[in-house]
């Protein structure tokens, strides 16, 4: 009879083919401890025969028909550590560990069958006795050949060690500084489960982390009952954490936490142990339970990831500390190599078929194994379909923008193209054009300000001129002489121009209310707003002439004309000048004059030029003063208003 073993039995082999992904079963290597001196002195008998180099035959006491285990290695006594070393593939495992996989190697048997010797060689012969080279364990050969390694690779590797031991269903730190406490395990999404507040050392060199294996294997509980001298007591887990800087790789967060990447575990289990056959008591009985228990935990955890259906149940890992620990290596995306030791004494034989079905059992696990993957890291089909996109979105934008150049010729098409090259240059555009307005419109405002200086001076010789002119008119006299002019017409109604309106007036002689005619700001009364509805052959006040003008005829009433530009100009001068004030015009509104005069000299506050009007009031005054001068007598001792006036 042959139990099944791995498929092609080499786990060298299998792990060469590279597990990224695929299905990867646990390898199993199986070592035969040699008969010691005391089972050859009790003359104790061996049951196992190695077949070949992946063969064991079990021969029952008593007899009965062989059984036969096949694993992916079968090492006898008569192997070398070194073979153990290089049989197991070790060697694999940390490469696929410089490549970021958490791999592990666990020995998994009886209590005295050899696991912690084939991991780091036989117990230390004294304090700081180093352990000689030959017999060293698969952990310092392994230590040595990964420093060597890490010395060739082109990328920097920073390695860190963390050591601990589930002593009691408790997690030790042996690395720890101060005094040893126990540790919680935890469990996140993304790290699983975890030791919290574990000391991870980082080392540079093989005497470091050598030290650091001596300082955990002290510190390491044992004790010795009949079948083991120095029979571990606890679990122990040696983590080296490895860790390689790449351009897609993010640093760790905590300082305090192992940096992403991989991971190469090394696991000494506790050996399982009939009390009866050890002799254990007391405190050693009670290790020797929890051992048991949580290896129970494990070979329970084995038994249901071997289930086909195993997806659908619910593996226990939570039930040990130690199947917490183990199950990304057991079920998860670990690369698992378990080191199954047997002793070959008949004695132990019942001890040694349950490891080997275990083992045949577990060798049957399968893992996913996957590297570590980067936060934001994209899989190569989305990457390319992002890429095509990306390609697509660029040969639009490219369409479009060759569109804007065809349907803009000349020169708006240069002006955008070079908008589109340059927008900043468009900004400085706009800011010199803004500039230059600024500048036109001082220089604008500058001129407006000296054209009211100068209409001001004006509108005061205008006022003075028809001061004289009002003075030099002679004196109202009884009889002969005329009343004044302003007596001469009856009072018009008000008008719709109350600071025009000349009912307002007074004359500056009598001091009577100026009639409209003889107002001297009559000119900016609207015809329409100045009358009243008219009475047949009524004649309009706004056509009536001055008082310094010839009587019209009889008959010779001129039909009203119409109101020129300069009449309402000097009618708002006038008004200014009386007022002291600029006076808008309510209506006609001054025209807006030619397109380029400036803004200040246009309708709505446009300044008259008074120059002419001086002229023809000069020229009224002087004719008025002639007139004046005929009507009355002249007397030697009067003096002519015209020379009054020429000498102002
Ligand atoms: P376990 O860890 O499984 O309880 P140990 O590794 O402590 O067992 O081994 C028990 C004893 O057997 C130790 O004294 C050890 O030196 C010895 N021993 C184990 N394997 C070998 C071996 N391959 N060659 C020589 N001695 C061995
Ligand atoms: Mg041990």
């Amino acid at each position: 009879m042959e139990e099944r073993g791995s498929p092609d039995g080499d786990p060298a082999r299998n792990l060469e083919q590279g597990p990224e992904g695929s299905e990867t079963p646990i390898q199993v290597v199986l070592r035969v401890r040699p008969m010691s001196t005391v089972e050859l002195r009790r003359g104790e008998q061996t049951a196992l025969h190695c077949s070949g180099t992946r063969t064991l035959q079990v021969s029952p006491p008593g007899g009965g028909p062989d059984v036969a285990f096949r694993f992916g290695a079968v090492l006898d006594g008569a192997r070398t550590q070194e073979d153990v070393f290089r049989a197991c593939g070790v060697k694999r495992l940390g490469e696929l560990a410089l490549r970021g996989f958490s791999c592990t190697v666990f020995t998994f048997g009886q209590t005295g069958s050899g696991k912690t010797y084939t991991l780091t060689g036989p117990p230390p012969q004294g304090e700081g006795v180093p352990v000689p080279p030959s017999l060293a364990g698969i952990m310092q050969r392994t230590f040595t050949w990964l420093l060597d390694r890490v010395q060739h690779l082109d990328s920097p590797v920073t390695l860190r060690a963390s050591y601990l031991e589930i002593y009691n269903e408790q997690v030790w730190d042996l690395l720890s500084l101060g005094s040893p406490r126990p540790l919680p395990v935890r469990w996140t999404k993304a790290r699983g489960f975890y030791v919290e507040q574990l000391r991870v050392v980082e080392f540079g060199s093989l005497e470091a982390l050598m030290e650091l294996l001596q300082m955990g294997l002290s510190r390491r509980r044992s004790s010795s009952h009949t079948l083991n001298q120095a029979s571990s007591r606890s679990h122990a887990l040696l983590t080296l954490h490895i860790s390689r800087p790449t351009s897609q790789q993010v640093p760790p967060v905590d300082l305090g936490e192992p940096p992403v990447g991989g991971k190469l575990c090394f696991v000494d289990l506790a050996g399982s142990e009939k009390v009866a056959a050890t002799g254990s008591q007391g405190q050693l009985m009670l290790e020797a339970n929890s051992i048991n228990r949580s290896l129970l935990a494990l070979g329970h955890c084995i038994s249901l990831l071997l289930d086909p259906q195993r997806k659908q149940n619910h593996i226990p890992f939570r039930d040990s500390k130690l199947t917490k620990l183990l199950a990304d290596s057991l079920g998860g995306r670990g690369v698992t190599l378990m080191v199954a030791c047997v002793s070959p004494s008949a004695q132990c034989l019942p001890e040694t078929l349950s490891t080997l079905r275990y083992a045949s059992r577990a060798q049957r696990i399968t893992t996913r194994p996957q590297g570590p993957k980067s936060p934001g890291v994209k899989p190569p089909q989305q990457v390319e379909n992002e890429l095509l996109r990306l390609q697509e979105e660029n040969r639009h934008l490219r369409f479009q923008l060759d569109q804007m150049h065809t349907t803009a010729p000349g020169a708006h098409g240069a002006r955008m193209a070079w908008a589109q090259r340059n927008l900043y240059g468009m900004l400085q555009e706009f800011m010199l054009e803004n500039e230059r307005l600024r500048k036109e419109m001082r220089q604008l405002r500058s001129s407006r300000d000296l054209a009211r200086a100068e209409q001001r001076v004006l509108a005061q010789q205008v006022h003075d001129l028809e001061r004289r002119l009002l003075s030099a008119c002679p004196l109202p006299q009884q009889g002969s002489t005329p009343v004044c002019p302003c007596r001469m017409v009856p009072a018009a109604s008000c008008h719709a121009l109350p600071p025009l309106c000349y009912c307002h007036h007074l004359c500056p002689l009598c001091r009577v209310p100026l009639a409209h005619w003889t107002c001297p700001r009559r000119e900016c009364h609207m015809p329409q707003q100045v009358l009243e509805p008219e009475a047949p052959g009524h004649i309009s006040q706004s056509v009536w002439p001055p008082p310094w003008a010839p009587p019209p005829s009889p008959g010779s009433a001129k039909p009203p004309r119409e109101r020129s530009q300069s009449d309402w100009t000097q009618t708002r001068v006038l008004a200014e000048m009386l007022m002291g004030e600029e006076v808008v015009p309510s209506a006609p509104p001054l025209s807006a004059g030619p397109s380029n005069m400036p803004y200040g000299l246009r309708g709505g506050s446009g300044i008259p030029n008074l120059t002419p009007r001086l002229e023809t009031l000069t020229q009224q005054i002087n004719n008025s003063l002639h007139l004046s001068q005929r009507q009355s007598q002249p007397s030697e001792d009067t003096q002519s208003p015209g020379q009054g006036l020429s000498s102002c």
